[in-house]
């Protein structure tokens, strides 16, 4: 039973628990050339695509459930970053061979983020050769809700959720560069490995913030893209950026607030609000108990990013060539 289709027969070929409209708007999913979907008439569609490589975006003893997790959440986040509401994802996969127990735990971390974010797998391509996982999520986006990194205005007030730094510790663990208690080690790696996409923030802030990224290269790296693509500058505190309990506590706190502002793979939200929007905005989402945090102010009279303390930066972000 190794042939193409039985494969996906089996393991990606599966039943949805929550069907939400994105489920009926399927008129032809898995099984014919292509998928064919129905848009609801007055929401636009917006597509992205991110590949994860063995070796490259994820080390090899990463757990299937993982990777599989990882895969879509980093497209699930991309639709936050826009403002978007999940509805569709293909999968290119590429294995060296088929290993049963390798698809089955990849099979099930998959179905088990796509049911619970109700994004629905209509379609894909199964090959052979090294380790390779491409995902292309597809989302429904109210016109007026899109959040562009081009928004920011001076004056607006730079925000940004959970936690950053953390992903980046994870990593510096696995690569035997920092060295943590057990508990410490599996908060970090988790951050690393699960990330979870902010698609309940996104859906309280895109009515009213200016502009929104999510952080996949790092807190520093992904500002500037706001602000180059916004035609501004910024003012950063630095002792506001937040931190999570590990980093705070991490003897070397200069080497936290490397990670913080320059380690990726967070997957938090970055967003600018205008000051009259700000107030409410914040009482909004803290009833929801979703942690944000002002870090800082836009500035058109301000190049690039100015911190109010010194900071050494080891790199500037995560560079892919
Ligand atoms: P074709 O040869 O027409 O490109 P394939 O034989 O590659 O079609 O795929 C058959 C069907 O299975 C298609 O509907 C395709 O979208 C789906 N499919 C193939 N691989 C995957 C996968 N890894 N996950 C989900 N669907 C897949
Ligand atoms: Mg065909």
């Amino acid at each position: 039973m190794t042939d193409e289709f039985s494969i996906i027969k089996k393991y990606f070929d599966w039943r949805y628990q929550a069907r939400f409209p994105a489920f009926d708007a399927i008129t032809l999913g898995i099984g014919d050339d292509a998928a064919v979907l129905d848009m609801p008439s007055d929401k636009q569609l917006v597509v992205c695509v991110d590949t994860l490589i063995e070796g490259v975006h994820f080390p090899e003893d990463t757990s299937p459930h993982a990777i599989a997790h990882k895969a879509l959440s980093v497209n699930l986040s991309d639709l936050a970053a826009m403002g978007a509401d999940p509805a569709w994802f293909t999968l290119a996969l590429t294995l060296p061979e088929v290993d049963e127990a390798w698809l089955q735990e990849f099979s099930n971390g998959l179905k088990a983020l796509s049911n619970q974010q109700a994004i629905y797998l209509v379609g894909g391509d199964t090959t052979k050769g090294k380790l390779s996982i491409t995902i292309q999520a597809m989302g429904w986006l109210d016109p007026t809700n899109v959040m562009k990194r081009s928004g920011a205005n001076h004056g607006d007030y730079i925000y940004i959720s959970g936690t950053v730094g953390d992903a980046a510790a994870g990593l510096a663990v696995l690569q035997q560069r920092l060295y943590l208690n057990p508990y410490d080690t599996s908060e970090c790696v988790s951050r690393l490995e699960y990330p979870q996409a902010r698609l309940s923030l996104s859906r309280l802030i895109r009515g009213s913030a200016s502009a929104c990224i999510d952080v996949s290269d790092g807190l520093v790296a992904d500002l500037s893209h706001i602000l180059n693509a916004s035609q501004m500058g910024a003012k950063i505190n630095v002792s506001q950026i937040p931190l999570s309990p590990v980093l705070k506590k991490l003897h070397n706190q200069q080497k936290a607030l490397e990670y913080a502002l320059t380690g990726g793979d967070d997957y938090e939200l970055l967003f600018t609000v205008k000051p009259a929007d700000a107030l409410l905005l914040e009482e909004l989402v803290q009833k929801r108990n979703m942690p944000i945090t002002a870090i800082g102010i836009v500035d058109k009279n301000v190049k690039g990013i100015e911190f109010d303390e010194d900071v050494a930066l080891g790199r500037d972000g995560y560079r892919h060539f």
